[in-house]
């Protein structure tokens, strides 16, 4: 497995729509681990494909809360929503592209995803609570759609500020190797 470096908004990738995946094959499994690893280790619950700059139709999440708990990894590839609650949750989400930077989001208290599996098998689940904002929130990449989308254009503008700000630090001290603090 290799952790895979998480592109950081604003970046063009981020904003595109993501190509289906054809098959499941060695490279998609590989692709797979490598970014459930990633997540793992940012830590996180959900990362897709366009965040680690592979714009296929991909994303993992695990949302479980419980750090005691086993994990329950999950790889949703090619995944369409057949059907949404009217009942909406607000969750403050978060964004492993968007590091340190928390809004409230209004969405579909429940979903139901269907997608193709790594065994290359149809699957279809209902998920609820966090697992409902987080596949959605993760479907969203897929559509090049981020969850400040949704904030009024004043916030989403005074995040990116910080992100490019952000991006600009981390660009000098890779620079001069400076160690990252
Ligand atoms: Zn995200």
């Amino acid at each position: 497995m290799t952790l895979r470096p998480i592109l950081i908004h604003p970046d063009p990738r981020l904003k595109k729509v993501c190509e289906p995946v054809p098959e499941v094959n060695d490279e998609i499994r590989k692709l797979a681990d490598d970014m459930l690893a990633t997540m793992y280790d940012a830590p996180g619950i959900g990362l897709a494909g366009p965040q680690v700059g592979v714009m296929k139709r991909i994303f993992v999440m695990d949302c479980v809360k419980d750090k005691e708990a086993a994990p329950e990894p999950m790889v949703l590839i090619n995944p369409e929503i057949s059907w949404t609650s009217e009942e909406t949750n607000v969750y403050e989400e978060g964004c492993l592209s968007i590091p340190d930077q928390y809004a409230e989001v209004t969405r579909p208290s429940e979903v139901r995803m269907k997608w193709l599996g790594l065994d290359g098998q149809s699957h279809e689940e209902q998920f609820d609570a966090l697992w409902a904002t987080c596949a959605q929130h993760e479907f969203d990449h897929l559509n090049g759609k981020l969850f400040i989308d949704y904030l009024g254009p004043m916030k989403r503008k005074m995040i990116t500020r910080k992100m490019e700000k952000l991006k600009r630090e981390r660009a000098r001290a890779g620079a001069t190797k400076d160690p990252i603090l």
